[in-house]
């Protein structure tokens, strides 16, 4: 049906500018916090979009947004798109909102075209992913796929001391026993900015997301000893700071050796006395590794670590290894990326397999259902900010191709 889609009639961006009305601050960006003020005005304002669409709109226990196309033929599970309403501070417009917006007016436009599916279709506007109001992030999509309950959150405060129970309860879903975790859903699928450059820099309209990768984060502790920058000789120096650039240097060159996708960032150091004229006795700095395979994962650590432990044990250095994160790479539907690779070839339009560098809510579906990830080219590769920008050719694509997609899934 590729040649029948009429985009003039999908205004994606005038959708995505009135979205962006909820929560707009004075730099051009957006603000939309889980249960403050815009996000409840944007999640009843879509409720209303949708009903208008013809969608039966709900609200599950905890402020997920639901708009339901019941099917005629399968009704007991539903095909979920969409992605989460909220932003960071000073977001763009983009993040997030695109795949809400964009699957609202894929569905709509199927309705308006084609009728009841077959295979119910939901459209979600998730409530949270970011973390950015209480410290814990993909509070929607880790609802639904039952990886986070209530009690999860009842010790959680925000910035202003407000209760998570609190902020609920004043967003209009006082906090119940009713689960939101849900057992009927068939697959999920995520239109999404990229937050990378790589589309644009390749010139491709859309990437088919193959995995999210794994995370690890570590602190790393080196304790030497202080002493007189003038008087102790180098040779009889116990420098944290020293031994420290030296696995600093040593971590990010060993990567290029390991696999081409790894990535590794040291961007948090800790000097202690942080005195000119002292031989620093602790420095503590953090690594943050990614990649879509454990294995990979597995080896660096054990590669770097053990060179570590061995270049402080020779310098007579102490060492603490702590390890904070530790996510695990998630593979992404392989029949759901064929349908999509098929119909952006059939379409011509320019696309590639790519790994996701960063988290979104298709992570918490990854392990729960069948569940694919697209993307659209981030502007300069540049998000959580108000210079966040999307070309309109490629927002339309993705529509396009989330329409040709639900079409052969649920049609
Ligand atoms: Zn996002």
């Amino acid at each position: 049906m590729q040649t029948t889609i009429n985009m003039e009639t999908v205004e994606v961006e005038k959708w995505l500018n009135w979205l962006s009305d909820f929560g707009a601050t004075k730099n051009g960006g957006v603000t939309r916090l889980l249960y403050d003020d815009s996000w409840i005005k944007a999640q009843l304002a879509l409720k209303e979009k949708m009903i208008e669409a013809g969608l039966r709109a709900s609200f599950d226990s905890i402020g997920n947004l639901f708009g339901r196309l019941e099917g005629t033929e399968i009704k007991e599970k539903a095909i979920l798109t969409g992605s989460h309403i909220d932003t960071v501070v000073e977001g763009g417009k983009y993040d997030g909102a695109y795949g809400v917006v964009a699957s609202l007016l894929a569905v709509k436009y199927l309705y308006e075209h084609y009728g009841l599916p077959k295979k119910t279709i939901e459209v979600v506007s998730l409530c949270e992913e970011e973390g950015s109001r209480f410290p814990l992030a993909f509070w929607g999509s880790g609802s639904i796929t039952g990886k986070y309950k209530l009690e999860d959150t009842k010790e959680l405060k925000d910035a202003n001391t407000i209760p998570f129970h609190t902020a609920m309860e004043s967003a209009g879903f006082p906090p119940s026993s009713q689960s939101a975790a849900r057992s009927d859903i068939d697959s999920f699928i995520e239109l999404h900015i990229e937050q990378g450059a790589v589309l644009e820099k390749e010139k491709q309209s859309i990437g088919i997301v193959t995995h999210i990768v794994g995370q690890r984060r570590f602190t790393i502790k080196i304790a030497g000893e202080s002493n007189h920058a003038g008087t102790t000789p180098m040779k009889y120096r116990k420098d944290s700071m020293h031994i420290a650039s030296e696995l600093i240097v040593y971590a990010i060159n060993k990567v290029a050796e390991i696999d081409e996708s790894l990535v590794a960032t040291v961007g948090k150091l800790t000097v202690s006395p942080n005195v000119p004229n002292v031989i620093a006795n602790e420095v503590a700095f953090t690594l943050d590794v990614r990649h879509h395979q454990e294995e990979i994962l597995d080896r660096y650590c054990s590669i770097i670590f053990s060179h570590f432990e061995n270049l402080c044990l020779e310098k007579g250095t102490g060492i603490e290894i702590s390890q904070w994160v530790n996510v695990k790479p998630v593979k992404m539907d392989e029949n759901l990326n064929d349908t999509a690779d098929r119909i952006l070839q059939d379409m011509s339009i320019p696309y590639k397999k790519m790994i996701s560098g960063a988290g979104h809510d298709s992570q918490m579906f990854g392990t729960f259902c069948p569940t694919a990830l697209l993307f659209v080219p981030s502007s300069n590769g540049i998000s959580h900010s108000p210079s966040e920008f999307t070309k309109i050719e490629d927002l339309k694509n993705g529509v396009i191709v989330l329409i040709e997609l639900l079409h052969k899934l649920a049609y």
